[in-house]
């Protein structure tokens, strides 16, 4: 298994600290996760590249009706990750707007749905407006900030058509261990 979380701070450990303060990911706020998020994705890129060949693919997609990303490449066998819809950007706009908003009939926005049931609670504004305006950057902080407190293991831009990307979020707990992936953790 790779991108273990710390079982202390509940962060990837590319993320937590080796002195790990254990400020519990669930106590943070947003802009402080969304940083986080960013600075995972951005250190496991490589690993994933090397590992999972995510990123050297043919094509990938989002099958929402199994909750999974499909990656086919040149060769090989496809790779298929549990993954969930947290979003999707609009280009031409700058807008981002959340998978629960969608009205979409699938599981694959669960953790979207759980995403903003939390931010209600804590009164995180940018995560209970439907849509809202976005760089890519920030769509990816924001779609982090799901996996983070899913304890996902990855973001991922899939374009879906022209002018529209999805945000997706996705795990590789268990994968070579003979496991299957679940969500888990806060969300
Ligand atoms: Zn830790």
């Amino acid at each position: 298994m790779i991108e273990a979380y710390c079982p202390r701070c509940r962060l990837p450990r590319s993320v937590h600290r080796p002195s790990c303060p254990a400020t519990h990911v669930a106590r943070l706020g947003p802009d402080r996760l969304a940083r986080l998020a960013l600075e995972h994705v951005d250190r496991v890129a490589l690993r994933h590249l090397e590992r999972w060949g995510i990123g050297r693919e043919r094509e990938v997609a989002l099958d929402l009706d199994r909750g999974r990303l499909v990656w086919r490449f040149e060769e090989g066998p496809a790779l298929r990750l549990p993954a969930q819809l947290i979003g999707a950007y609009h280009h031409a706009d700058g807008l981002f707007r959340w998978a629960w908003s969608m009205a979409l009939d699938t599981p694959a926005t669960v953790v979207s749905t759980r995403l903003r049931t939390l931010s209600l609670r804590r009164r995180w504004p940018a995560f209970v407006q439907p849509s809202l305006p976005a760089t890519h950057r920030e769509a990816l902080a924001r779609t982090g900030v799901a996996m983070l407190l899913s304890r996902a293991h990855g973001v991922l831009e899939v374009p879906f058509s022209t002018g529209c990307s999805w945000y997706a979020i996705y795990s590789v707990r268990g994968q070579g261990a003979g496991r299957s992936g679940r969500p888990g953790g806060h969300l």
